[in-house]
């Protein structure tokens, strides 16, 4: 199984270059946030203890992520998952640790790490823009991805709304946290034989295609 980590502040096009590499080459996406929903969506034990602590106000620990983590690895090397993209883990150095304790039990390895690279100034401007419209959820982008005559391309519906994430003080407080915990991570991974650096500002589809060359 292929292991690659997707590494980029809020902003800095990872749902863009995920799905790049999702219909590519044939990978499973695998963010931290999508799985936390959908173990508190199952109820399971662990789920129900991620709602807890998120409904107090709490940032989920290191211990459980990589419990929960571990347990959808399982899943995925069990039925035979061609490869990964982690997003958004490991987050933490200690997460870092517990996820190469892992690979090295099942004889498995990352093969590259991509860190696409974008200002705070960029960031913001990007995740503060995005707009959802009411109806149907599809997002759009008050800049980049505008709604055609104000108007859903999807339903029709011509109400928007922002989510509290992205608001600007938010994106602001996400990227402050972004950089503390990942500073690390990042300078860990450097060391990485398929660690590369992109720079996430270039258009969507010249990122896409120097992940290419790198992958290829
Ligand atoms: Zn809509």
């Amino acid at each position: 199984m292929d292991i690659y980590l997707l590494i980029g502040a809020p902003g800095a096009g990872k749902g863009v270059q995920s799905a790049h590499l999702i219909e590519k080459y044939d990978l499973t996406h695998l963010s931290t946030g999508d799985i936390f929903r959908h173990e508190i969506k199952e109820e399971t034990e662990l789920g129900l203890e991620v709602k807890r602590i998120v409904q107090s106000g709490q940032l989920v620990s290191d211990d459980l992520t990589n419990r929960i983590v571990a347990g959808v690895l399982d899943q995925h090397r069990q039925n035979g998952t061609k490869g990964l993209i982690l997003d958004g883990y490991p987050r933490t150095l200690t997460q870092v640790h517990a996820l190469e304790d892992y690979l090295a039990k099942y004889d498995l390895s990352i093969s590259k790490v991509i860190l696409l690279n974008v200002s705070d100034e960029e960031a913001v401007r990007r995740a503060s823009g995005r707009i959802i419209c009411s109806n149907c959820k599809k997002s759009y982008h008050r800049v980049f991805n505008q709604p055609n005559d104000g108007k859903c391309g999807e339903c029709g519906g011509s109400d928007f709304f922002q989510r509290p994430d992205d608001k600007e003080e938010n994106v602001r407080d996400r990227l402050t946290l972004y950089h503390q915990q990942n500073t690390p991570v990042i300078d860990f991974y450097r060391q990485h034989a398929g660690f590369f650096e992109i720079n996430g500002e270039l258009p969507a589809s010249v990122v896409s295609s120097e992940i290419d060359k790198n992958i290829l």
